[in-house]
């Protein structure tokens, strides 16, 4: 397999993907190890992740610079995102003990009640590229603490990433019989879908997730998605500063040119206040720098892949058709790399497939709307579940339209954004279950109900 580097189009790696023959052997090797990992004291488990966190640390310039190298997302944007796992990971350690450990429920007399969290055994993980360090990271961190063995799967589009990783688990200390990593693309994700792991925790797109769950559905072991969004964004006209509000959602919809499950994908804006935040929203996108990801201050790079240019071109192509303005950018750049320009549409309408179909990309559609019912309505015309925003002055009046918003996040005067702490799961087609928080512990083990009497 080729691995090409988005901004140049170069071919920067050749792997061997992994056949069905070596999947099986390291299927089966999982197999010997996983009893044995589980049944070591979870503190020896927390002293290899957190020796994996110090590699990431004393890593972090040669692993940003692979990463930038074959998904093109700025260095700076790639540090950034090995630090944040990095600050997931502190998380997940220092809340480990609380979340795995026996809990007892009554101790009365004579009777006792306990919950033991058992590993779910060899489990499963195909994965995305956008941030293989996050996603990566919230599955695979959680579930090896919990005692599981883990075949990890990257994408195809973040493969040395994904080759970096494997090697800097093994240097904490973490034996080849707890953690191995499949090589490829589709071939490889079904093979991995025909053995008899005892969980399936994928990340990706929605048309993946529902084929891998309908494939999975009858081994009944568990299946997690976590998929897509069109996530919408409603600005009330009672916000204080117009142009912050414009320049931190606009870094919402095009932090990593778009390519983010909770970008920003749809903006909707109360008409007093409309003209005054689109004036400041281009203003904030003509000030970025396009350029080399390798180069000091740019802010957007190349797409990661080639095909994804012609989705946002037909996005484009059939807004301007219906109506709506092209206010800037539109269309691919010229030269080499997969670079879009920036493209911002006013005048849209929801029935436009780039205020319904996930874009991921840089291309954002803005929208007048009269007031917080509208808005509230068009905000839920949407297949996916997954996050939603609503920048208002006024506490209550976000909330108010928040919970009646069928996803699996809220954000009040922000958006874009992960905590360790919360749940992060998709609803309707953006997926479902959990990772992170003490949820995403959880997800990873099979509860044991003890009833014990003396
Ligand atoms: P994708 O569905 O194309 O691929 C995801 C993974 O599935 C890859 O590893 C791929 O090789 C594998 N795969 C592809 N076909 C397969 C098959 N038939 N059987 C088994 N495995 C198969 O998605 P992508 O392009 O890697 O990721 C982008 C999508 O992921 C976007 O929709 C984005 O919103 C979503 N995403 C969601 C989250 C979240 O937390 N909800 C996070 C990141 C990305």
């Amino acid at each position: 397999m080729n691995i090409i580097n988005p901004a140049t189009e170069e071919i920067i790696a050749t792997i061997d993907e992994d056949t069905q023959e070596t999947l099986h052997r390291k299927f089966e090797i999982l197999q010997t190890g996983q009893i044995a990992w589980a049944r070591q004291p979870l503190a020896e488990r927390i002293k290899i992740i957190l020796s994996f966190y110090h590699l990431l640390e004393d890593e972090i310039e040669y692993l940003a610079g692979v990463l930038t190298s074959e998904v093109g997302k700025p260095l700076n944007q790639s540090r950034n995102e090995i630090n944040g796992a990095r600050n997931r990971i502190t998380w997940m350690l220092n809340n480990a003990e609380k979340y795995l450990s026996d809990e007892w429920m009554t101790i009365g007399e004579g009777l006792k009640e306990k919950i033991t969290y058992e590993p779910l055994g060899v489990i499963c993980n195909i994965s995305a590229w956008n941030y293989p360090y996050l996603v990566g990271v919230n599955v695979f961190i959680p579930a090896l603490l919990a005692g599981n063995a883990v075949m990890y799967k990257p994408s195809e589009f973040s493969t040395l990433t994904g080759i970096q990783i494997g090697k800097l688990l093994k240097q904490a200390g973490l034996p080849d019989q707890v953690f191995q990593t499949a090589l490829g693309a589709k071939t490889t994700g079904e093979a991995l879908l025909d053995m008899d792991f005892e969980g399936y925790f994928f990340t990706g797109s929605y048309q993946t997730g529902k084929y891998i769950y309908e494939r999975v559905a009858t081994k009944m072991v568990p299946c997690q998605l976590e998929l897509g969004g069109k996530d919408p964004l409603y600005v009330a006209d009672d916000v204080n500063d117009i142009e912050a509000v414009a320049a931190s959602t606009a870094d919402g919809a095009f932090y990593n040119n778009g390519q983010s499950c909770c970008a920003v994908e749809r903006i909707y804006v109360h008409e007093r206040i409309y003209d005054e935040y689109v004036n400041a929203f281009l203003k904030e996108v003509r000030s970025w720098k396009v350029g080399l990801p390798t180069e000091d201050g740019v802010y957007l790079g190349p797409l990661t892949r080639k095909n994804q240019i012609a989705i946002l071109d037909q996005q484009v192509n059939e807004a301007i058709e219906k109506g709506a303005i092209l206010q800037t950018g539109g269309k691919r750049s010229d030269g080499k790399g997969y670079y879009f320009e920036p493209t911002v549409l006013t005048d849209v309408t929801n029935e436009m497939r780039v205020m319904q179909e996930e874009s991921f990309g840089p291309i954002i559609g803005i929208m007048k709307v009269k007031d917080d019912m509208e808005a509230l309505k068009l905000m839920q015309d949407t297949q996916y579940g997954l996050t939603a925003a609503v920048y208002a002055n006024e506490k209550e009046r976000a909330e108010r339209i928040l919970n009646q918003i069928n996803t699996g996040t809220g954000y009040w005067n922000c958006c874009d954004r992960v905590s360790a702490a919360l749940p992060w799961s998709g609803r309707k087609h953006s997926g479902f279950g959990a990772t992170l928080s003490h949820q995403g512990f959880r997800a990873f083990t099979k509860p044991k109900a003890w009833h014990m009497r003396e």
